[in-house]
Formats: structure tokens, C-alpha cells, sequence
């Protein structure tokens, strides 16, 4: 079996009110997908092709892998990082694109296989994964009655936690909007907060210290993604786990974070970090050195599912006989800001029990991709 063709789509649903974090506030949602066609006629998904990561998929990387076996995921994916490397384009949109191939040629080779694609990971460790609710951006006018819903909101739900930004307002506002939040879900329900690098070091540690009586999990990108040292500075001036990785692409760029045990919890993302393959590379070693794998997740079912896959066969960090979310066992981010994308290509396919979502047991991705809503959703 071959590798026939691919074709990339650029997807966009428009907000009905426009929502912000530190760095941007954005009007639509967008997600860059992958189909891979094999000339049996499988088709698999992936999805970090979004904007200038297209082009590297279309130009560079597509004429390396059509007429390749799909399920020689390993190869393609060293063949695709070796085309990038030397010109220094493996990392920002070309880890992005080699993310969309390697996801898609899981669920290839899964579909050929008739397997999930955590079973071709060596099996799954649980079910299903606990998740925490990401939303409570910034909205004009949110304060208190809307943002105070959207928490409530959360836990009717029936999430075991939530995540809010920080970093958008003056460092008073930012702490009393944290605080009316956690004042609103009470001391039971976890609470994380994220500045999307919107700090230098000393501010960080300034609003982190305001804070720090709030009960926060953990403090998110405090300062620059790729700031080491001051990475370090703030853990070690902090109470609340610091974490990141988010926008960091494969082992290469994670090595110095994970060998300086720069964060307490590391967030590879699945459409960033180099895909499936890349995703559990960079887990397994944060695991291994006793760093907690939370995967960032905040895009389309497709990287929901690829997430869920991996997550499912992480082991307690450390190994743990009564694993509890938190602070032994992984949870997921479960992004519920509105989004057409996430809701319309692949309906009904995720469902929260318990604050915990399962993961899909069907061949590949284990998700039915609806071609016509992706292609009604495409620019
Ligand atoms: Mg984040």
C-alpha cells in the first residue's frame, strides 16, 4: 500500500463574540487539516497545518512521502525532520506540518490495521481521561455575571477543573478576576491560571505571590516560551506548579527544558510538537524524570482524539496504584470556548462522564470526520 495523495484544508468559523488572552483577541476560529489518501483508498486525518505550516506540508514535505508506505511512520517522520532540519525549519510551522502528516498516518495505519491508535502504542493504561475545562478568556463586558456563568457552568457539568487567563489586565484586576472565580466554583473544583508568556520573570513572581492563596494547580507559560532560566526563576520563587511546552516543536527543543527540569508539569501539543510519534517520545521522557504530561489540546476533534490516544497510554507520573488526577495521572485539556470546528466535523463524538472523556475505541483516530462540514467550514 502506497501513499496516493494529500490535500490540506484551511478551516474558519466565525465567533459570535470575539474572545482575547494576554497576547491577541480573535473573532474566528481556525484549524489547518490533513487528508491522506492511500491508493487502496483509506483515508486518514491530521490536523497542525494551519496557515504558513500548508505550504511546508504541500511544497516540501508532500513529494517526500507520496508513493511511501503510510504505516512506516518512524521513517517518514525522520525523512520529514531531515528535510526541514538543516535549514533550521523543523521547528514553528514545519514542526506544525510534520505534526499533520505523522497524526494522519496513525490513523492510516490503524484503519489498516483495524486497531485504536493507542493499541498500536502498546495498549491503553486507562479508558478514559480526565479532563479540565479551558475557557474563561477575556470578553468585554464579562465581568462579573458572564464570566461567573461560564465557571458555574463548568462545574454543572461536571469538570473536576478549570482554567482561566491572566496576563490581559493590570496585575489587581487579573487577581480579583481569579479570585471572583475561585470564590464562585468553591475549594473543591481545581483551578489553573495561564499568562500566555506575558510576563517578565519579576512580574511573574510579583502575581504569582498575589496568587498564591487562591489554591492555583499550576501557573501556565509565566514567562517567554523558549526563556529557560527564567522559567527557573519562577518555579523556584512559586508555590503553584509552573508549566508550559505548548508551543515548543519536538524532542530537540524539549530536551534542555526537561533535562533543567525547567517546568513541574510539561504540555507538549499534539498539532506543535511532531504528532503522535513526536508527542510520545517527549511524554515518555518527561514521565521518566518525573515530570507530570498534561497535553495542551485546542483545536479540532481530530487532535482531541490524537490526544486522547496518547494520553491513554501514559503511565502515573510517578507510578502509582490510586492514581488521582492532579497529581499523579494526566489530564487533558478540554477547550470549550465556542467553536463551529470542534462541534460540526465530528458531532457527538466526545461526551464527559464523571469529568473524564473516552477515548475513541475505533480503528485509527477512532472518530468519523464529516468531509462535507470540513469542506463547508474551508476557505
Ligand atoms: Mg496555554
Amino acid at each position: 500500500m502506497k501513499i496516493k495523495n494529500l490535500e490540506t484544508f484551511q478551516l474558519s468559523a466565525p465567533l459570535a463574540i470575539p474572545f482575547g488572552w494576554s497576547q491577541d483577541t480573535i473573532s474566528s476560529r481556525s484549524v489547518g487539516l490533513v487528508k491522506i489518501t492511500t491508493d487502496d483508498g483509506i483515508v486518514g486525518w491530521g490536523e497542525g497545518c494551519g496557515g504558513p505550516s500548508a505550504a511546508v506540508v504541500e511544497d516540501i514535505l508532500a513529494p517526500l512521502i507520496v508513493g511511501e508506505d503510510p504505516t512506516n511512520r518512524l521513517k517518514l517522520w525522520q525523512k520529514m525532520f531531515h528535510s526541514l532540519y538543516n535549514a533550521n525549519l523543523a521547528v514553528g510551522y514545519g514542526g506544525s506540518a510534520i505534526s499533520a502528516i505523522d497524526t494522519a498516518l496513525w490513523d492510516i495505519t490503524g484503519k489498516i490495521l483495524g486497531l485504536p491508535i493507542y493499541d498500536l502504542l502498546g495498549g491503553r493504561i486507562r479508558n478514559s481521561v480526565p479532563v479540565y475545562a479551558t475557557g474563561l478568556y477575556y470578553t468585554e463586558g464579562e465581568m462579573p455575571t458572564r464570566l461567573l456563568a461560564e465557571a458555574r457552568g463548568y462545574v454543572e457539568s461536571g469538570f473536576i477543573g478549570m482554567k482561566t487567563k491572566i496576563g490581559g489586565l493590570k496585575i489587581e484586576d487579573d487577581v480579583n478576576r481569579v479570585k471572583a472565580i475561585r470564590d464562585e466554583i468553591g475549594p473543591d473544583i481545581k483551578l489553573m491560571v495561564d499568562a500566555n508568556q506575558a510576563y517578565n520573570v519579576s512580574s511573574a513572581i510579583r502575581i504569582g505571590q498575589k496568587l498564591a492563596h487562591l489554591d492555583l494547580v499550576w501557573f501556565e507559560e509565566p514567562v517567554n516560551a523558549q526563556d529557560i532560566d527564567g522559567y527557573l526563576s519562577v518555579k523556584s520563587s512559586l508555590p503553584m506548579a509552573i508549566a508550559g511546552g505548548e508551543n515548543l516543536r519536538t524532542r530537540y527543543e524539549f530536551q534542555q527544558f526537561l533535562s533543567r527540569r525547567a517546568y513541574d508539569i510539561v504540555q507538549p501539543d499534539i498539532i506543535n510538537v511532531g504528532g503522535i510519534s513526536e508527542m510520545r517520545n517527549v511524554a515518555m521522557t518527561a514521565n521518566t524524570m518525573g515530570i507530570q504530561v498534561n497535553p495542551h489540546v485546542w483545536g479540532s476533534p481530530i487532535m482531541i482524539a490524537a490526544s486522547l490516544h496518547v494520553a491513554a497510554t501514559l503511565p502515573p507520573c510517578p507510578p502509582s496504584g490510586n492514581p488521582e488526577p492532579f497529581v499523579q495521572e494526566t489530564v487533558m485539556e478540554y477547550d470549550r470556548t465556542p467553536s463551529a470546528i470542534r462541534d460540526d466535523i465530528s458531532p457527538e463524538t466526545f461526551k464527559l462522564t464523571n469529568g473524564r472523556l473516552q477515548v475513541p475505541t475505533g480503528p485509527g483516530l477512532g472518530i468519523t470526520v464529516d468531509e462535507k462540514a470540513v469542506r463547508s467550514l474551508s476557505s
